[in-house]
């Protein structure tokens, strides 16, 4: 199928030509999309992904870009959720269009007395990646708190419960069905706002020593034998560097884009730490981020 042909399938959809990624990731490295998609509803992006299913073009899924790498040779079609961000009250909680922010979540809840997902405060999500991912902070995570989602799965929309999304550790049953999150229905409960208030503000002050600048969060799952940035701190590879990449001296378990950092950067200093850690410790480190294209 030809780029003309899909963009006439999906003309009323907007669309824009050689996107680079660089500038929708927080780590702010890789190639381009050669045609990248916006869908504004829920109704266009099932549509948007109908077509790509139907016609086996290979697609990018992106909410914020930023827990991505992105290789640098870029991908034929990335699709952006950050449009269909539409929130409501619901009995339980809030009912979340997949790109909606994690923040416009929180805030959205405070305005309707609302509240007890403060430790979401500050990450960087849409609420699709986040429930993707199994996002959460200091002990807690999105999957605790997913009624329901609201899914895209085998040419058709369909709802999931809690126990159908499989939600465990930073994995989650999407990762392998390739089923995409449309929305997603998160328990809040009435809350005070200004103790919510006070708890959201607590909860990114916990966060002040993260380090600063374009990153991808923690790139590697913490293994069952401790926090994956201490065994990297131990290993003596606080500040490596390869190219513009380089292993946060504040944080070990971040990879920063120091300015010019190409993807095979971030891939090879990736690679380095696995090896010497595995040397080291016998620790296999697995990757927390995701892989966007060919590498
Ligand atoms: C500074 C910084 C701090 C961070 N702190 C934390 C933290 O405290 N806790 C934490 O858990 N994470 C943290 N992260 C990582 C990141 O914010 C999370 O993993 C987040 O869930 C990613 O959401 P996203 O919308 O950016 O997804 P993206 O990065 O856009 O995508 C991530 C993956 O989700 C898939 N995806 C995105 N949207 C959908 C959808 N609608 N349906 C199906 N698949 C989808 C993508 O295809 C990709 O595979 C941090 C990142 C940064 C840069």
């Amino acid at each position: 199928m030809t780029d003309a042909r899909l963009r006439a399938l999906l003309e009323d959809v907007p669309a824009a030509e050689d996107v680079p990624l660089a500038a929708h990731t927080t780590m702010g490295v890789g190639g381009a999309a050669r045609l990248a998609l916006f869908p504004r509803t829920e109704g266009q992006l099932c549509r948007v992904l109908r077509v790509l299913q139907e016609e086996g073009v290979p697609f990018a899924l992106l909410g914020r870009g930023s827990n991505v790498l992105v290789s640098d040779k870029g991908v034929r079609v990335a699709v952006f959720t950050a449009e269909v961000n539409g929130l409501s009250r619901t009995p339980r909680g809030v009912r979340a269009g997949c790109g909606a922010s994690l923040s416009a979540l929180l805030r959205f809840a405070l305005g309707q007395g609302l509240g007890g997902n403060a430790y979401l405060a500050g990450i960087p999500a849409s609420v699709g990646g986040a429930v993707f991912m199994n996002a959460g902070a200091r002990g807690r995570y999105i999957g605790t708190h997913v009624l329901r989602a609201e899914v895209w799965q085998g040419g058709k929309a369909c709802v999931w419960d809690n126990e159908r999304c499989r939600f465990t550790y930073k994995h989650t049953a999407f990762m392998e069905s390739g089923a995409a999150v449309l929305a997603a229905e998160i328990a809040f409960f009435p809350a005070d706002p200004a103790e919510e208030r006070a708890r959201i503000a607590a909860a990114l002050a916990a966060r002040g020593g993260l380090p600063k600048g374009r990153s991808m969060g923690c790139v590697f799952r913490n293994p069952p034998e401790g926090p994956a940035g201490a065994l990297i701190e131990a290993a003596g590879l606080k500040g490596a560097r390869c190219g513009g990449a380089s292993v946060s001296a504040r944080h070990a378990n971040f990879i920063l884009n120091e300015g010019g950092a190409t993807a095979e950067d971030v891939r090879t200093l990736i690679g380095r730490v696995q090896g010497e850690v595995l040397r080291r410790t016998g620790i296999a480190l697995q990757e927390e981020i995701r892989y966007i294209g060919e590498f």
